[in-house]
């Protein structure tokens, strides 16, 4: 297996929230700032770590994990915020983790359209969990549409609940939720019955997956089930990222393009958040497999800086620059004067992507999801002779590619495991990136979330 070295790293504890102060349930105790010298690697030792955890004194993989204090240490979930979250349709498993029903996975049940994430790279959104080993975020970004109910933190500072556990509880409780859509109007039968195999796991509900110590065993669980991992994080953990076997499709969400509107958008608790940014970014650019930025256009607040999120993409050489327009989450204190106007029009999108891909080399706009406001544009090297594109992926190939470096330490990249785009995904189709199998269902509000 191949070993990836660890650097040591600098705690820093979030003194600074970016203008707000944190969630009482995850403020920092006087007692729980005593430590003795021990590092607390008794909860990791017990789980079941199939990939060795790279440890520097109190750094593993790259995340920082509290020391052990003389009191025991708390639950990530108090019983409010359980409360609160279940309320919201979250499912909770563990002390630390979560899953939730997408709304695409219920659109695709019905046969009523998939997510852009369907359209971009042929996945099956009735076949997709949406699962986080994380709720804990080290960010309070505006447009978190789980009004900031979640905890956050710079470090792991909690119990740690072993990766079998939390891909066993968050495999059940979908199925659960898939169960209850048996016989309702609409859901197609043959759709209903492939929802009991799930095929990919997108890792970004809430918080940060990559945050959790466990990380890579969990992975290497959901493929040894055959599911794909989409796995999103917010790159404040750049050590954390070298630091992460191969995954399906690798995300950094780049939700502004300076540091100054990096602050006021994503709130950070770090107060070195920006040169942990740029240093995730690079550390983007080492990873062989699909990697991709995550833009979210916020008009009036991000729209116009389209140099410096051209100056970004050359830092991290991503595969895919997926441009989504903002969406808007409702009235809410902590949202920052996010409005409805705020929320830009598709044709806006499109034409800050066409500006974007004029000052990129070798881009260029692959595919769009119109429902979802959302524009793909992908490296030239993806491109077919035909004039069309491999933006799809090939899960079956990219599994036993996974299984070999398992056994070899073999690497692999991006290009071993593409597949053809559909025509009708194609950027400039009818379509407009919706899978002409599908029924169009217009809802009368117009949300779109996914993740
Ligand atoms: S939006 Fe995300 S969670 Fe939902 S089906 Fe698509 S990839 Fe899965």
């Amino acid at each position: 297996m191949r070993m990836m070295k660890n650097a040591s790293n600098t705690p820093h504890l979030a003194e600074d929230s970016g203008s707000e102060s944190e969630d009482v349930e995850n403020s920092e105790s006087e007692e729980d700032e005593e430590e003795d010298d021990v590092v607390d690697v008794e909860d990791v030792g017990k789980a079941m770590s199939k990939y060795p955890l790279h440890r520097t004194s109190n750094n593993v993989n790259g995340v920082m994990v509290k020391r052990k204090s003389t009191k025991a240490k708390r639950e990530m979930i108090t019983p409010e915020l359980r409360k609160s979250l279940t309320k919201q349709g979250y499912r909770l498993v563990g002390s630390h983790s979560g899953v939730k029903l997408c709304r695409w996975t219920k659109s695709m049940l019905r046969g009523r359209g998939g997510c852009y994430k369907h359209t971009f790279y042929g996945i099956e959104s009735h076949r997709c969990m949406e699962t986080t080993p994380s709720l804990a975020c080290a960010n309070k970004c505006v447009f978190c549409w789980r009004h900031h109910s979640n905890p956050v933190g710079t470090e792991w500072k909690w119990k740690m609940d072993s990766p079998d556990i939390v891909v066993k509880g968050a495999v059940n409780n979908h199925y659960d939720m898939i169960k209850q859509f048996k016989g309702v109007p609409g859901v197609k039968p043959e759709r209903f019955a492939e929802g009991f195999s799930i095929k990919h796991c997108a890792l970004s509900l809430v918080g940060e997956p990559i945050m959790y110590p466990e990380i890579n065993t969990f992975v290497q669980l959901l493929h040894e089930k055959g599911i794909s991992s989409f796995l999103v994080t917010n790159a404040q953990f750049p050590e954390a990222i070298t630091n992460l076997i191969p995954v399906t499709q690798l995300y950094v969400s780049v939700d502004a393009a300076t540091q100054d509107s990096l602050k006021k958008i994503d709130r950070p608790l770090f107060k070195d958040f920006w040169p942990r940014f740029i240093k995730s970014l690079k550390a983007l650019s080492a990873k062989g497999q699909r990697t991709v930025y995550r833009l979210t256009i916020v008009k009036a607040w991000n729209s116009d800086e389209v140099e410096a999120y051209a100056n970004l993409v050359s830092l991290g050489k991503p595969d895919f620059i997926e441009v989504k327009g903002v969406t808007f989450c409702g009235d809410s204190k902590s949202s920052d004067g996010l409005t409805l106007k705020n929320v830009p029009w598709h044709e806006e999108v499109v034409y800050f992507v066409d500006q974007l891909a004029q000052m990129l080399d070798g881009y260029e706009i692959a595919s769009e999801h119109e429902h979802s406001n959302c524009v793909l544009l992908a490296q030239t090297k993806f491109k077919t002779s035909d004039g069309g594109w491999n933006t799809w992926i090939d899960y079956s190939r990219f599994h036993e590619l996974f299984q070999r470096y398992q056994a070899t330490g073999e690497c692999f990249t991006a290009l071993d495991y593409m597949e053809k785009t559909p025509p009708w995904a194609v950027f400039g189709a009818k379509e407009r990136g919706f899978d002409p199998v599908e029924t169009r269902w217009r809802r009368k509000e117009k949300v779109t979330q996914g993740c």
